[in-house]
């Protein structure tokens, strides 16, 4: 098992989506509400585990929107979100498809 290759190019629409492409050309595209429901961090985890809405709740601001992304080593993508969060990073494999 090797690591996955890190996208090619990274596309981050702030109020949309993201979008990956793979050294195979091949193109991965995430909506935002998709991507924060998803998010991987612990404490989403846990609200995952518990039945409960991790986006929106009464306090997430509309639209949704990524205020800021980087890189995290070789191996995946560190996003602050809107409403203020910015724990999950979402690894490559991740967001590769199978
Ligand atoms: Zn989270």
């Amino acid at each position: 098992m090797s690591e996955p290759t890190p996208p090619r190019a990274i596309d981050v629409d702030r109020e949309h989506s993201l979008t990956l492409t793979w050294d195979d050309g091949t193109t991965t595209r995430v909506a935002l509400e998709e991507l924060r429901q998803g998010c991987p961090c612990a404490e989403c985890r846990t609200r995952r585990d518990q039945g409960l809405a991790i986006w929106p709740v009464d306090s997430s601001p509309h639209p949704l929107q990524i205020v800021n992304a980087h890189l995290v080593g070789n191996w995946g993508l560190g996003i602050t979100w809107n409403d203020g969060h910015n724990t999950g990073i979402y690894s490559w494999t991740l967001l590769h498809p199978e």
